[in-house]
């Protein structure tokens, strides 16, 4: 069958196997093949970390069972194909909240994990690696390891996680749940008129609030770069009954053309002057608050058949102000637009050894696949480099390796654990080959 990121800009033919149950897996995994094997779970991934053009893929879609529940604890243990979103519902139903998700609940415990995800809180919780407590690993051998942060396999769960699915196969984890007081967060929005407001809010923010988020207009050009709305949110003290909110899809594949400089210029704008200059703030599901894109369940078909590129970097603190800078004139520059782009403060670091967060700044944006966007793709790299950042590979689908290798200091520690656990390279995917992970 033929698969694709959820950019959909890249795809690739595969081989593909959906066991129903653990033992399935295993049957699929030990099958006779000559061109590696990678997992495709929720497909979430924007550009081709869980692709594997002419080899084999395992889907974990069906492996969504959860398996046990502490509820007096928090500690759950699940399979790899629970998504986030499931896990939060259920989660939330006995007062606990999944302590880091990415902005979709479609995102399974597995991709979080081999992405070493982040959320609206990364400078208060940390990523998603900081609260699983073991993995129960399938090797490229086809042995079952439990493996944990620390002890003796420390090395290979570090190496797991944010290792997008090279070191094996996750049939299983417990995750720590981090408690809560009801449904929902309190937040509050407000605009910033350019970046150097933007920042200052977010820095005062992150000091004060769990959450904090912020969505600049990619347009915006001279005295308004960088002009955006910020969101900051706490848990809430009390329930809500709103909605958790509902899903509908996008009805018709849109038309390529539709997507031009003049409608997200448009779009941009509307979205920034929606909201008063003074603010305002609400009670929220918690949900809602973290999985605004969720409410359109195939939204990425908005940018017709050729789909589109997502870039997502993070700057070092010190390197912020100018970074960004160069990075939002390059992109107004260019007149491609984009929309609302994502600005986001980390205050940690991932710890795996392929992690994306550091302390920073991180800012994320959606590129129509059209003439150009590589090039342009290629200078934000090229800033990203310079000030000492690194792109994310959860979004990446066109980075260089050159780049790769200099952004992710820890690579050659990842390499060692793979050419331990797994010398005849079982485990491989369109990225890893784009991106000589294996060397
Ligand atoms: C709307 C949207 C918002 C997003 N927001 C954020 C965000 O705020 N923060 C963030 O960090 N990310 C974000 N993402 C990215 C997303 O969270 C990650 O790409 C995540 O890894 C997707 O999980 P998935 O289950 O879809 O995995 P896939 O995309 O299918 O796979 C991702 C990687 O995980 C590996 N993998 C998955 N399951 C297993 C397993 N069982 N065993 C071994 N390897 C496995 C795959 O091989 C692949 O390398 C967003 C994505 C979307 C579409």
């Amino acid at each position: 069958m033929e698969l694709s990121g959820w950019g959909r800009a890249l795809s690739a033919e595969v081989r593909a196997w959906r066991p129903e149950r653990a033992p399935g897996l295993a049957e699929a995994f030990r099958a006779e093949r000559e061109d590696g094997v990678i997992v495709y779970a929720g497909g979430r991934s924007y550009g081709d970390a869980p692709l594997n053009g002419g080899g084999d893929v395992i889907m974990t879609g069906r492996l969504d069972r959860i398996l046990s529940a502490d509820w007096e604890t928090g500690e759950v243990v699940c399979e790899s194909g629970v998504t986030i979103g499931d896990l939060m519902r259920v989660a939330l139903s006995h007062k606990f909240i999944v302590p880091v998700s990415p902005g979709t609940g479609f995102a399974t415990v597995g991709g979080g994990l081999a992405n070493d995800v982040h959320g609206k809180n990364q400078h208060r919780h940390g990523s998603f690696g900081d609260h699983v407590q073991w993995v129960d690993l399938m090797l490229p051998s086809g042995e079952i390891k439990r493996i944990t942060p620390v002890g003796d396999t420390a090395d290979l769960f570090n190496a797991t996680v944010g290792g997008i699915g090279l070191t094996g196969i996750m049939l299983a984890m417990s995750i720590k749940l981090r408690r809560v007081k009801s449904n929902a967060v309190l937040m509050r929005e407000k605009k910033a008129r350019n970046l150097d407001e933007f920042l200052a809010m977010q820095e005062e923010a992150r000091e004060k609030h769990a959450y904090v988020v912020g969505w600049i207009d990619a347009t915006a050009r001279g005295r308004s770069l960088g002009r955006g709305i910020m969101e900051s949110a706490d848990d809430s003290q009390g329930e809500t009954d709103a909605p958790m909110g509902g899903r509908k899809r996008m009805p018709v594949e849109m038309p390529g053309y539709a997507m031009n400089p003049v409608s997200i210029g448009l779009f941009n704008a509307l979205y920034y002057h929606r909201l008063p200059f003074g603010g305002r703030e609400r009670q929220a599901p918690v949900t809602q608050f973290l999985y605004p894109l969720d409410a359109i369940e195939d939204w990425n078909r908005l940018y017709g058949k050729r789909g589109f590129y997502q870039f997502q970097c993070v700057l070092p603190e010190a390197e912020s102000a100018v970074g960004l800078r160069k990075l939002m004139e390059a992109i107004s520059d260019a007149g491609t637009g984009s929309f609302l782009a994502v600005l986001k403060s980390m205050g940690k670091w991932g710890r795996g050894h392929l992690s994306f967060p550091m302390p920073g700044y991180t800012l994320a944006l959606d590129f129509p696949h059209k003439p150009g966007v590589i090039e342009l793709l290629e200078r934000l790299e090229r800033i990203t480099l310079d000030h000492g950042g690194r792109i994310y590979l959860a979004k990446d689908g066109a980075m260089k390796a050159e780049s790769f290798a200099q952004m992710y200091p820890k690579l050659d520690e990842f390499r060692a654990v793979l050419d331990r656990i797994d010398p005849n390279r079982v485990m491989d995917s369109d990225m890893s080959r784009r991106l000589k992970i294996r060397g």
